[in-house]
């Protein structure tokens, strides 16, 4: 038997339990692929699984964690082999197929990326598949054809993973960035980022008139509910709202009029499925337009037998920027 390190979910008879403990490699999934994970992170979703506040996790047991990077030490599939340097974010990892916690995982060669020049195995999970949305976002924002002259653009939930690297990229492309917090107090932080304004999330969250004042050209909203919302009433004609995330909630109470007397347009932006050629592009593109003195900045490193509770603090908005978890 191979035992290997793992944060494992079982199913109890009221919800779940979670435990740093040992797995058997006889255990692991089908795949053509075997990385020894070096660094994982903890995402929002990674929080939502170890506490079980959601049901995140559709198959037991599961080794929890949705990203990781590493590299390969067997390979059937003909575009990897053994030494190359790998990232790999979603796909259903610890949520249908055993994930990123654990000193070993087995997955599908389709699904990796190969880590961009330029980015450490250690960089790409302090980046993280929050800051792969981020890049996500923007990307999406440019295909739209919003460029910085249109002007201002506003990232919610700034002090979170998927804003902090938002309003990084953003200031670093050219963009003159409103960050939108709950957390004022970490305006010092958000301006070295590169936010030029700091705005009270307060000012966003109450329920949204169908049309507003317009205050930016697009923005990248990891916030959902009545923020998105106010966001769409407030974007500038023929403008643009990436949308990834939910951090206030799934609803939308908005009505047509941003899109039908505006132009305006809402951007749906997904990572798990997300197909793999806009993936690589997505990580090219965050070797090229992340600061990495910027990354630094917004890192903590923790060790894997700190990650539980480290969801529990990413769901309560205790967290700021992104943590990179030490496996092996
Ligand atoms: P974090 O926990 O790091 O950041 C979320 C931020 O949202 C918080 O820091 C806080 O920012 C803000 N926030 C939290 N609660 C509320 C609230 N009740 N009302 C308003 N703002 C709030 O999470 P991530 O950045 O990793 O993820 C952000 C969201 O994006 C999550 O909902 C996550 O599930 C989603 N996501 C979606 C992906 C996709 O594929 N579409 C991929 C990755 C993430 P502040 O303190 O600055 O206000």
């Amino acid at each position: 038997m191979t035992m290997f390190k793992a944060i494992r979910i079982d199913k109890a008879e009221k919800g779940t339990t979670v435990a740093l403990t040992q797995f058997d490699e006889a255990e692991l999934m089908d795949g053509d692929v075997t990385v020894m994970v070096e660094w994982s992170t903890v995402n929002y979703k990674d929080g939502l699984a170890v506490t079980g506040k959601a049901p995140v996790v559709r198959r037991f047991p599961m080794i929890a964690g949705i990203d990781f990077s590493g590299t390969v030490s067997e390979s059937s599939n003909p575009n990897w082999k053994p030494g190359d340097k790998v990232i790999c974010n979603g796909w259903g990892m610890g949520e249908t197929h055993l994930g990123a916690y654990a000193e070993k995982a087995r997955v599908k060669g389709d699904w990796l990326v190969k880590l961009p020049q330029g980015i450490s195995a250690r960089d790409a999970m302090a980046i993280g598949t929050a800051g792969y949305t981020a890049m996500l976002s923007v990307l999406a924002l440019e295909k739209h054809g919003l460029t910085p002259n249109q002007g201002p653009v506003v990232v919610t939930g700034a002090a979170g993973g998927v804003g902090s690297i938002a309003i990084a990229v953003l200031s670093k492309l050219g963009y003159q960035v409103i960050a939108s917090t709950g957390r004022v107090s970490e305006s010092d932080y958000l301006k070295k980022l590169g936010a030029s304004e700091i705005i009270d999330r307060a000012e966003l969250s109450g329920a949204a008139k169908p049309i507003a004042k317009e205050r930016w050209a697009g923005g990248i909203d990891s916030v959902g509910s009545t923020t998105l919302a106010n966001l769409l009433s407030m974007t500038k004609y023929r403008g643009a709202i990436a949308a990834c995330g939910l951090a206030a909630g799934m609803d939308l109470p908005s009505s047509v009029a941003p899109f039908i007397l505006r132009g305006v347009c809402l951007l749906g932006i997904d990572s798990v499925m997300c197909p793999i050629a806009l993936r690589r592009q997505a990580w090219d593109r965050l070797a090229s337009d992340l600061d990495a003195a910027k990354l630094a900045e917004i890192t903590q490193e923790i060790s894997l037998d700190e990650v539980i509770a480290a969801g529990a603090r990413v769901l309560a908005g205790e967290i700021r920027g992104r943590l990179v978890v030490k496996i092996s």
